[in-house]
């Protein structure tokens, strides 16, 4: 039987670097953590991208409506898209004193009678966490009576940050359904997208490259993702995890448990994109692939090059600030030195201690490294004359403040950045926000004010 999982061991990952140097916790719960997104916050925006499982929230109806509005993650699948669609048990204070774990059963009959989906996932919340409803149990009668895998999610918000609500969800995934069937065919170089969650179709930029050079796309966890795939990703010959060290557990006990090797790869920028490409390629060991894949990042990185020529004329002599979270510190910032943008200052707060290495190689001796970016940025972009803010929809406030440029480069962004293509999206971005006079206007002062 399934053991649910123990935050402790989470939050010890043998994995981490700074586990293998000094012992330090990976993101353990501290005070106010869950006001930037608690644990069933992260659980569910990492399973949601999964098209045909249904994500039944056990909790009041806050709970789903604090988590609404997802990342823009994109499917491309066909059928039956649940990722528009909210579930929630809605408990009630009457729930909260005689118990709901009848009202969670009648909930998965219905979700699973009306939506038909592949899976359901069933998240525990703060509420239900505390008064000891036992969704494991839940999960196996619906699972029994209904034939289909029901997954029981133990993240409720006050075990921590929404870091932590990601390792959970994969843990779930890893107990639940990895490696519950077998695919049809098995390609010698399958892989899984593990953390890629298929933001604006980021992963549309570079899974047709995979294809070309001969790659499969095993499973995803979970951008354009599906059940029945993710059910098989104990078959495939390489993990590649994509800008999520939250499920680097996931990862590394896929390799215990299934001898499946994982290699870290990020798709933002010219540089990471083709290390990246090219990485996989070797991982997978065979000669032939890695120079197919040779011709291909050559062939890319030629066409682009062109098309970022005239590009980098007209970004010349700027300067950006850069706060955005996890390896986004250094991959954006790569991508922006590709567009020949100086990237003064990067935040790395909610970074890793391999991510802060690379954010000091890219950004060099006289770049800053924030960690406390919402305290620092103002005061570095007036000290250095930055044009340019790309940070997270919070941020805003700053630019406007300062009268500079602003883009958004989190979950909230509306255009794919990523791969090659994407560097062209973003200056395209850039060159619209330049222009716009919105900024230099809001900036400055009414004439009364003078
Ligand atoms: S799970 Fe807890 S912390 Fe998260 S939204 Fe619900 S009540 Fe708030």
């Amino acid at each position: 039987m399934a053991q649910k999982p123990k935050i402790k061991d989470l939050l010890n990952e043998r994995a981490c670097r700074h586990n293998t140097t000094r012992k330090s916790a990976c993101n353990a719960p501290i005070p106010g953590a869950t006001t930037g997104g608690c644990a069933f916050e992260g659980a569910q925006i990492s399973l949601f991208p999964f098209a045909d499982a249904a994500h039944l929230v056990h909790g009041p109806i806050t709970c789903l409506g604090s988590s609404w509005e997802t990342r823009a993650s994109r499917t491309g699948w066909p059928g039956i898209d649940l990722t528009q669609v909210g579930l929630t048990t809605d408990l009630s204070t009457r729930d909260v004193i005689f118990g709901a774990e009848e009202k969670l059963a009648a909930a998965l009959d219905t979700t699973i009678e009306r939506y038909r989906p592949q899976a359901v996932f069933v998240y525990s919340t703060c509420v239900t966490a505390l008064i000891g409803e036992d969704i494991d149990l839940a999960c196996r009668h619906a699972s029994a009576h209904h034939a289909i895998p029901c997954v029981p999610v133990h993240a409720p918000g006050f075990v921590g940050s929404k870091n932590l609500g990601s390792r959970l969800a994969g843990e779930a995934v890893l107990q639940h359904l990895i490696g519950t069937a077998e695919p049809e065919d098995i390609s010698p170089f399958a892989i899984n997208l593990i953390g890629e969650y298929n933001v604006t179709g980021d992963m549309w930029q570079y899974t047709p490259l995979l294809e070309e050079a001969g790659i499969r796309v095993l499973a995803t966890l979970s951008g354009d993702g599906r059940i029945a795939a993710i059910r098989t990703a104990h078959r495939a010959g390489l993990n590649v995890l994509v800008c999520a060290k939250s499920l680097v557990s996931l990862t590394r006990k896929m390799q215990a448990q299934y001898g499946i090797p994982w290699i870290s790869a990020s798709f933002y920028g010219r540089r990471d994109t083709s290390e990246s490409l090219l990485a996989i390629a070797a991982a997978l060991d065979d000669a032939a692939l890695l120079q197919r894949m040779k011709q291909i990042v050559s062939r890319e990185e030629e066409i682009l090059e062109a098309q970022l020529r005239p590009w980098r004329e007209r970004f010349s002599g700027l300067k950006a600030v850069l706060n955005t979270g996890g390896n986004k510190a250094w991959s954006i910032a790569a991508a922006l030195q590709d567009l020949g943008i100086e990237v003064v200052a990067t935040a790395v707060g909610k970074s890793t201690e391999s991510d802060r290495e690379k954010a000091r190689r890219y950004l060099g001796a006289q770049g800053v490294l924030m960690d406390k970016p919402g305290q620092q940025q103002a005061q570095i972009i007036e000290e250095s004359g930055a044009q340019l803010l790309l940070a997270g929809g919070r941020s805003l406030y700053t630019a406007i403040k300062q009268g500079i440029a602003f883009i958004d480069v989190n979950q909230e962004k509306k255009k794919s950045y990523g791969g090659y293509r994407g560097l062209l999206n973003l200056a395209e971005d850039l060159k619209v926000a330049l222009e716009s006079p919105v900024f230099r206007n809001v900036g400055r002062r009414a004439p009364w004010q003078k």
